[in-house]
Protein backbone atom coordinates (compact mmCIF):
# COMPACT_ATOMS: atom_id res chain seq x y z
CA UNK A 1 0.00 0.00 0.00
CA UNK A 2 1.12 3.81 -1.14
CA UNK A 3 1.56 6.26 1.55
CA UNK A 4 -0.84 8.08 -0.21
CA UNK A 5 -3.09 4.98 0.04
CA UNK A 6 -2.61 4.21 3.22
CA UNK A 7 -3.73 7.75 4.55
CA UNK A 8 -6.95 7.86 2.32
CA UNK A 9 -7.48 4.15 3.83
CA UNK A 10 -7.05 6.12 7.30
CA UNK A 11 -9.62 9.01 6.70
CA UNK A 12 -12.04 6.30 5.29
CA UNK A 13 -11.93 4.21 8.57
CA UNK A 14 -12.17 7.38 10.82
CA UNK A 15 -14.80 8.43 9.06
CA UNK A 16 -16.81 4.78 9.28
CA UNK A 17 -15.87 5.33 13.04
CA UNK A 18 -17.61 8.19 13.17
CA UNK A 19 -20.77 7.47 11.23
CA UNK A 20 -20.86 4.36 13.76
CA UNK A 21 -20.76 6.30 15.75
CA UNK A 22 -23.25 8.68 15.39
CA UNK A 23 -25.42 5.82 14.80
CA UNK A 24 -24.98 4.18 18.10
CA UNK A 25 -25.58 7.95 19.71
CA UNK A 26 -28.84 8.02 17.93
CA UNK A 27 -31.98 7.96 20.24
CA UNK A 28 -32.97 8.51 23.57
CA UNK A 29 -30.54 8.67 26.11
CA UNK A 30 -30.33 7.51 29.95
CA UNK A 31 -28.70 9.93 31.86
CA UNK A 32 -27.38 8.89 35.58
CA UNK A 33 -27.83 12.03 37.77
CA UNK A 34 -27.62 10.38 41.41
CA UNK A 35 -27.02 6.79 42.97
CA UNK A 36 -30.36 4.93 41.19
CA UNK A 37 -31.75 7.93 39.69
CA UNK A 38 -31.57 8.47 35.90
CA UNK A 39 -33.48 10.76 33.42
CA UNK A 40 -34.46 9.04 30.18
CA UNK A 41 -33.96 12.43 27.77
CA UNK A 42 -36.00 12.52 24.37
CA UNK A 43 -34.11 13.39 21.25
CA UNK A 44 -34.81 16.64 19.27
CA UNK A 45 -37.10 17.71 22.20
CA UNK A 46 -39.35 14.56 22.49
CA UNK A 47 -41.06 13.38 25.33
CA UNK A 48 -38.99 12.74 28.69
CA UNK A 49 -38.93 10.17 31.25
CA UNK A 50 -37.16 9.07 34.72
CA UNK A 51 -36.45 6.05 36.31
CA UNK A 52 -35.25 5.43 39.98
CA UNK A 53 -34.03 2.32 40.79
CA UNK A 54 -34.12 1.24 44.54
CA UNK A 55 -33.79 -1.66 46.69
CA UNK A 56 -36.82 -3.23 46.12
CA UNK A 57 -38.01 -2.15 42.39
CA UNK A 58 -37.45 0.22 39.85
CA UNK A 59 -39.97 3.53 39.88
CA UNK A 60 -40.64 4.73 36.04
CA UNK A 61 -41.59 8.94 36.04
CA UNK A 62 -43.59 9.00 32.46
CA UNK A 63 -43.88 5.67 30.78
CA UNK A 64 -43.46 7.24 27.10
CA UNK A 65 -45.83 7.40 24.33
CA UNK A 66 -45.37 5.49 21.12
CA UNK A 67 -45.01 1.90 21.57
CA UNK A 68 -41.09 1.97 20.15
CA UNK A 69 -40.29 4.59 22.47
CA UNK A 70 -41.64 2.89 25.20
CA UNK A 71 -40.01 -0.29 24.47
CA UNK A 72 -36.80 1.28 24.62
CA UNK A 73 -37.30 3.26 27.97
CA UNK A 74 -37.95 -0.65 28.71
CA UNK A 75 -34.74 -1.56 27.32
CA UNK A 76 -32.58 1.10 28.72
CA UNK A 77 -33.91 0.02 32.35
CA UNK A 78 -32.89 -3.45 31.82
CA UNK A 79 -29.50 -2.09 30.76
CA UNK A 80 -29.27 -0.81 34.61
CA UNK A 81 -31.07 -3.29 36.69
CA UNK A 82 -32.97 -6.56 36.30
CA UNK A 83 -35.25 -5.04 39.46
CA UNK A 84 -38.58 -5.61 38.26
CA UNK A 85 -40.35 -1.86 37.98
CA UNK A 86 -42.95 -1.71 40.78
CA UNK A 87 -44.44 2.03 39.98
CA UNK A 88 -45.05 4.24 37.13
CA UNK A 89 -46.14 7.92 38.04
CA UNK A 90 -47.69 9.69 35.00
CA UNK A 91 -47.18 13.59 35.48
CA UNK A 92 -50.21 14.38 33.45
CA UNK A 93 -52.68 12.68 30.96
CA UNK A 94 -51.33 13.10 27.89
CA UNK A 95 -50.25 10.24 25.80
CA UNK A 96 -46.53 10.82 25.33
CA UNK A 97 -46.44 10.78 28.91
CA UNK A 98 -49.11 7.89 29.29
CA UNK A 99 -49.65 5.47 26.66
CA UNK A 100 -46.80 3.98 27.08
CA UNK A 101 -48.43 2.38 30.65
CA UNK A 102 -49.04 -0.66 29.79
CA UNK A 103 -45.61 -1.88 28.91
CA UNK A 104 -44.74 -1.95 32.74
CA UNK A 105 -47.16 -4.21 34.46
CA UNK A 106 -45.57 -7.21 34.76
CA UNK A 107 -44.75 -7.03 38.41
CA UNK A 108 -46.49 -3.41 39.19
CA UNK A 109 -48.05 -2.48 42.13
CA UNK A 110 -49.65 0.56 40.80
CA UNK A 111 -49.76 3.24 38.25
CA UNK A 112 -50.18 6.46 40.22
CA UNK A 113 -51.43 10.17 39.27
CA UNK A 114 -53.68 12.92 40.01
CA UNK A 115 -57.18 11.87 39.87
CA UNK A 116 -57.91 14.29 36.97
CA UNK A 117 -54.76 12.70 34.87
CA UNK A 118 -57.15 9.05 35.39
CA UNK A 119 -60.47 11.10 34.86
CA UNK A 120 -59.08 12.54 31.47
CA UNK A 121 -57.61 9.73 29.97
CA UNK A 122 -61.19 8.02 30.29
CA UNK A 123 -63.47 11.23 28.99
CA UNK A 124 -61.04 11.95 26.27
CA UNK A 125 -59.73 8.58 24.89
CA UNK A 126 -61.30 8.30 21.67
CA UNK A 127 -60.32 12.40 20.66
CA UNK A 128 -56.79 11.70 22.48
CA UNK A 129 -56.07 8.79 20.36
CA UNK A 130 -57.25 10.02 17.04
CA UNK A 131 -54.82 12.94 17.52
CA UNK A 132 -52.06 10.66 19.20
CA UNK A 133 -52.57 8.67 16.02
CA UNK A 134 -51.94 12.26 13.49
CA UNK A 135 -48.87 13.66 15.23
CA UNK A 136 -46.54 10.21 15.74
CA UNK A 137 -47.82 7.78 13.00
CA UNK A 138 -49.93 4.56 13.13
CA UNK A 139 -47.56 2.28 14.37
CA UNK A 140 -46.93 4.02 17.10
CA UNK A 141 -50.42 2.56 18.71
CA UNK A 142 -49.94 -0.94 17.78
CA UNK A 143 -51.95 -3.41 20.12
CA UNK A 144 -52.72 -0.09 22.25
CA UNK A 145 -54.62 -0.95 25.47
CA UNK A 146 -55.85 2.43 27.83
CA UNK A 147 -53.65 1.06 30.83
CA UNK A 148 -55.31 3.70 33.69
CA UNK A 149 -53.75 5.07 37.36
CA UNK A 150 -54.61 2.73 40.02
CA UNK A 151 -54.04 5.15 42.71
CA UNK A 152 -54.73 8.57 42.57
CA UNK A 153 -54.66 11.69 44.46
CA UNK A 154 -55.34 15.34 44.59
CA UNK A 155 -52.94 17.64 46.17
CA UNK A 156 -49.34 15.48 47.20
CA UNK A 157 -48.40 12.48 47.95
CA UNK A 158 -45.13 10.64 49.37
CA UNK A 159 -43.91 7.51 47.93
CA UNK A 160 -41.34 5.42 49.92
CA UNK A 161 -39.88 2.94 47.51
CA UNK A 162 -37.19 1.26 48.93
CA UNK A 163 -34.55 3.57 50.33
CA UNK A 164 -35.62 6.32 48.16
CA UNK A 165 -38.40 8.68 48.83
CA UNK A 166 -40.28 10.63 45.94
CA UNK A 167 -42.38 14.03 46.61
CA UNK A 168 -45.53 13.95 44.23
CA UNK A 169 -47.15 17.10 44.43
CA UNK A 170 -49.92 18.89 42.20
CA UNK A 171 -50.54 22.23 40.61
CA UNK A 172 -53.66 24.17 40.05
CA UNK A 173 -54.21 24.05 36.29
CA UNK A 174 -51.12 25.29 33.94
CA UNK A 175 -50.19 22.35 31.34
CA UNK A 176 -53.04 20.52 31.78
CA UNK A 177 -55.81 19.89 34.62
CA UNK A 178 -54.15 17.35 37.05
CA UNK A 179 -50.50 18.09 36.97
CA UNK A 180 -48.08 16.65 39.13
CA UNK A 181 -44.30 17.48 39.77
CA UNK A 182 -41.92 14.63 41.38
CA UNK A 183 -39.19 16.00 43.56
CA UNK A 184 -36.70 13.95 45.38
CA UNK A 185 -35.52 15.73 48.51
CA UNK A 186 -32.38 13.82 49.39
CA UNK A 187 -30.64 13.73 45.82
CA UNK A 188 -32.08 16.99 45.36
CA UNK A 189 -33.58 15.63 41.95
CA UNK A 190 -37.03 17.81 40.26
CA UNK A 191 -38.91 15.72 37.60
CA UNK A 192 -41.02 18.92 36.30
CA UNK A 193 -42.88 16.88 33.86
CA UNK A 194 -44.55 19.45 31.23
CA UNK A 195 -44.60 21.85 33.44
CA UNK A 196 -40.93 22.83 31.95
CA UNK A 197 -40.11 22.66 28.58
CA UNK A 198 -36.02 23.35 27.58
CA UNK A 199 -35.73 25.12 24.26
CA UNK A 200 -38.89 24.03 22.78
CA UNK A 201 -42.13 25.13 22.16
CA UNK A 202 -45.28 24.15 24.94
CA UNK A 203 -48.01 22.80 23.58
CA UNK A 204 -50.36 24.89 25.95
CA UNK A 205 -54.16 24.38 24.42
CA UNK A 206 -55.38 21.94 27.49
CA UNK A 207 -53.88 24.59 30.40
CA UNK A 208 -53.63 27.80 31.34
CA UNK A 209 -50.44 30.28 30.53
CA UNK A 210 -50.89 31.96 33.79
CA UNK A 211 -50.48 28.75 35.71
CA UNK A 212 -48.46 27.88 33.66
CA UNK A 213 -46.47 30.88 35.10
CA UNK A 214 -47.03 30.03 38.51
CA UNK A 215 -46.18 26.44 38.54
CA UNK A 216 -42.51 27.77 36.93
CA UNK A 217 -42.47 29.68 39.95
CA UNK A 218 -43.17 26.52 42.34
CA UNK A 219 -40.66 24.95 40.55
CA UNK A 220 -38.17 27.47 41.25
CA UNK A 221 -38.56 27.34 44.71
CA UNK A 222 -37.01 24.31 45.38
CA UNK A 223 -33.26 24.34 45.64
CA UNK A 224 -33.10 21.17 42.69
CA UNK A 225 -29.48 20.83 41.24
CA UNK A 226 -31.20 19.10 38.70
CA UNK A 227 -34.38 19.30 36.75
CA UNK A 228 -35.68 16.82 34.07
CA UNK A 229 -37.93 18.72 32.00
CA UNK A 230 -41.09 17.21 30.11
CA UNK A 231 -38.78 18.10 26.50
CA UNK A 232 -35.64 19.07 25.71
CA UNK A 233 -32.62 18.34 27.92
CA UNK A 234 -31.45 18.13 31.46
CA UNK A 235 -32.02 21.99 33.05
CA UNK A 236 -31.09 23.94 35.91
CA UNK A 237 -32.83 26.74 37.67
CA UNK A 238 -31.79 29.22 34.72
CA UNK A 239 -33.45 26.79 31.83
CA UNK A 240 -37.08 27.10 34.07
CA UNK A 241 -36.14 30.68 34.30
CA UNK A 242 -35.77 31.10 30.63
CA UNK A 243 -38.98 29.08 30.04
CA UNK A 244 -40.60 31.23 32.49
CA UNK A 245 -39.13 34.39 30.19
CA UNK A 246 -41.21 32.66 27.28
CA UNK A 247 -44.26 32.70 28.64
CA UNK A 248 -44.21 36.29 30.25
CA UNK A 249 -42.86 37.25 27.22
CA UNK A 250 -45.92 35.74 25.26
CA UNK A 251 -48.67 36.67 27.00
CA UNK A 252 -47.34 40.08 27.20
CA UNK A 253 -47.27 40.24 23.24
CA UNK A 254 -50.50 39.01 22.72
CA UNK A 255 -52.37 41.58 25.21
CA UNK A 256 -50.02 44.21 23.14
CA UNK A 257 -51.57 43.04 19.86
CA UNK A 258 -55.02 42.65 20.88
CA UNK A 259 -55.18 46.03 22.85
CA UNK A 260 -54.27 47.60 19.34
CA UNK A 261 -57.79 45.83 18.22
CA UNK A 262 -56.02 43.03 16.59
CA UNK A 263 -58.19 39.68 15.65
CA UNK A 264 -57.57 36.66 16.48
CA UNK A 265 -56.32 35.82 13.48
CA UNK A 266 -54.40 38.71 12.82
CA UNK A 267 -52.24 37.67 16.11
CA UNK A 268 -52.07 34.28 15.01
CA UNK A 269 -50.41 35.82 11.54
CA UNK A 270 -48.59 38.55 13.28
CA UNK A 271 -46.88 37.14 16.45
CA UNK A 272 -42.91 37.24 16.50
CA UNK A 273 -41.22 36.89 19.12
CA UNK A 274 -37.60 36.27 17.63
CA UNK A 275 -35.77 35.96 20.71
CA UNK A 276 -37.23 32.52 21.04
CA UNK A 277 -36.80 31.76 17.14
CA UNK A 278 -34.39 29.19 17.42
CA UNK A 279 -36.46 26.96 19.88
CA UNK A 280 -37.88 23.92 18.53
CA UNK A 281 -41.45 23.90 17.23
CA UNK A 282 -41.11 27.87 17.10
CA UNK A 283 -42.88 27.78 13.72
CA UNK A 284 -45.44 25.63 13.98
CA UNK A 285 -46.61 26.04 17.63
CA UNK A 286 -46.22 30.06 18.15
CA UNK A 287 -49.23 30.74 16.39
CA UNK A 288 -51.64 28.04 18.22
CA UNK A 289 -50.06 29.23 21.56
CA UNK A 290 -50.49 33.06 20.80
CA UNK A 291 -54.51 31.83 20.03
CA UNK A 292 -54.64 30.56 23.31
CA UNK A 293 -53.56 33.36 25.44
CA UNK A 294 -55.49 35.60 23.22
CA UNK A 295 -58.78 33.14 24.14
CA UNK A 296 -57.72 33.60 27.40
CA UNK A 297 -57.47 37.46 28.03
CA UNK A 298 -61.54 37.64 26.54
ZN1 LIG B 1 -47.98 17.33 27.81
Amino acid sequence: MTLRCARAFSVFLITLLFLVNMAEGAGPEAIRLADGVYAFIGENGSTNSGFVVTEEGVVVIDSQGPRELALTLRSKIRAVTDKPVIYVINTHYHGDHTFGNQYFTENLIAIVSHEATRELLIERDAGHREMFLKFFGPESLLDFKLTLPQVTFTERLTLRAGEKTLELVSVPKAHTEGDIYVYMPEEKILFAGDLLYKGRLPFMNDGDSLGAVKAVDELLTYGAARIVPGHGGLSDRDDAAAYKGYLTDLRAEVKRLKESGKTLEEVKGEIRLPKYSLWYMYNEWLPANAAKVYTELD
